[in-house]
């Protein structure tokens, strides 16, 4: 069976991006915009768009009901939910399967599998992948010092539901513990409606090493190489690369085959992530969690392997196997992705919505812009503040780097603040020249940053 019709159940650049894949396969799309996205460049690039609701995203994008009766009533055979709404969401996947529609993603019960980072946790132990030091739930305060006593401070609580940086909270010493685990407990109880709570051992020189896996429904799974997403803030990521640089090749390719070796064992379907840390220290990696739907960050890996990952969630989707061995797979060049947000840096990257009164992106050689942004639009406060993804390759990471700074440099947006200037200023620094970072290196340095 392959893919006639296709409800894209999203927003933004992903909903261009989606849309774009279906038109390259023949695949008529179906674009659900909320009040405000009426006139969106996702609204007028799909064959079709239909308002499904109000701005705010409970109202619209959230609303599976108003989105499966639109899939239905337009005649959609599949459903693309893209990233963060409803893709991880396994009553909406299943809800989809029991209506007859496609949900482009792994099967539903994969995503409830993996979507509680405990359970997650566990499935990675008993495929022989190293997880972080750490516990099971520690339902209460008692267990929670218990726990934290066995693993050493400074130590992590997760939420076991949490998800995009959500939910995380460290824990410096004894007496930050209570306090700590008392209002963590809180917030993932109102943000994801599960107050459950395990701890990790903190790594403070750790990078964000992740792989991309992709399995077929006739059973085939393989990866397509390793993301560094190690330039964070606040536990989200800001820019990512692939390959990882400065890994020992032994030590990537045991994180890759780790990855695969999780995703086979669950007889995974269609793309996902297994995100890992690398702790520089002991130069050891663990499992972090999985990521059950197409990734914010998977341009890079498109660009280093030149395979279409939206289109292969499409094709595979559809029933087609992978039609790649993992011996087929190459990887060329670099490439770097810089989030670009509409954010102000210099006010504690304040969101910064209203009207874009100029855009004027960076082209070139090796340039590549994912976005729904134009000069005229107007961007509104209710959602997430990517406005674009700059995405440049080379030959090697510092052709791509060098790119990247140049793009920057000539990409003029007028009307709402950006981060481009503090991300050009992370490109130029000798410490990310190098390589020479972890997860905390850009809030260390984003002091001197900001101010650029
Ligand atoms: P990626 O690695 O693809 O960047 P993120 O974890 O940053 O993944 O999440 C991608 C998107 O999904 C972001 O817009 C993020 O805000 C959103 N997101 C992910 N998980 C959740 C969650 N549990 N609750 C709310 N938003 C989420
Ligand atoms: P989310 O679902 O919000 O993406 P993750 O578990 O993937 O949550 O963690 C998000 C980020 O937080 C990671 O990319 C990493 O930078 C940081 N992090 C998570 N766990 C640890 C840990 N045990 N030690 C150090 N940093 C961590
Ligand atoms: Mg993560």
């Amino acid at each position: 069976m392959s893919l006639q019709r296709l409800l894209v159940a999203n927003r933004g650049e992903i909903a261009v991006r989606i849309i774009r894949a279906c038109r390259a396969l023949g695949i008529e799309s179906v674009v659900a915009v909320s009040e405000v996205d009426r006139d969106s460049l996702p609204a007028r690039l799909a064959d079709r768009s239909v308002c499904i609701g109000p701005s705010r995203a409970a109202a619209s994008y959230l609303n599976s009901d108003a989105l499966l009766a639109t899939a239905l009533g337009a005649g959609c055979d599949a459903v693309h939910p893209g990233y963060g709404f409803l893709a991880e969401n396994p009553d909406f996947g299943a809800a989809c399967e029991r209506n007859g529609l496609v949900f482009v993603g792994p099967r539903p019960e994969t995503v409830k599998t993996m979507g509680n980072k405990l359970t997650a946790r566990e499935i990675a132990e008993q495929a022989g992948v190293p997880v972080v030091p750490g516990s099971s739930s520690v339902a209460t305060f008692g267990d929670a010092a218990a726990v934290v006593e066995a693993i050493g401070y400074p130590v992590l609580l997760k939420a076991a539901a949490g998800g995009g940086g959500r939910g995380i909270r460290i824990v410096h010493a004894p007496d930050e513990l209570r306090g700590t685990f008392q209002s963590a407990a809180a917030e993932a109880e109102a943000a994801f409606g599960d107050g459950t709570l395990y701890a990790e051992r903190f790594i403070a020189d750790g990078r964000h090493i992740e792989v991309q896996v992709f399995g077929d429904q006739q059973g085939n799974v393989i990866h397509l190489g390793e993301r560094d997403c190690s330039l964070q803030r606040r536990y989200q990521k800001i820019v990512e690369e692939a390959p990882a640089t400065l890994v020992p090749d032994a030590l990537r390719q045991e994180i890759r085959d780790s990855a695969v070796a999780l995703a086979a064992g669950i007889g995974y379907t269609n793309a996902g992530t297994v995100e890992f840390i690398y702790d520089q220290q002991r130069r050891e990696f663990h499992f972090l969690e999985m990521n059950t739907r197409i990734q914010v960050e998977h341009p890079v890996t498109e660009e280093i392997t030149g395979i279409d990952l939206v289109q292969l969630q499409l094709r595979v989707a559809g029933g087609e196997p992978l039609g790649i061995e993992q011996s087929d797979v190459r990887f060329t060049g670099h490439a770097i992705e810089c989030r670009i947000t509409a954010e102000q840096p210099s006010a504690g990257f304040r969101p910064s919505p209203g009207l874009i009164t100029r855009w004027d992106p960076p082209e070139g050689p090796g340039v590549r812009l994912d976005t729904h942004c134009f000069s005229g639009y107007r961007v509104p406060p209710f959602y997430d503040s990517l406005l674009a993804k700059l995405i440049t390759s080379g030959d090697d990471r510092t052709q791509a780097i060098e790119r990247m700074q140049t793009a920057l440099e000539s990409f003029s947006v007028e009307g709402v603040d950006t981060g481009i200037t503090f991300l050009a200023g992370l490109m130029a620094h000798p410490d990310y020249r190098r390589g020479h970072v972890n997860t905390r290196w850009v809030e260390e340095q984003s002091g001197a940053l900001q101010s650029l």
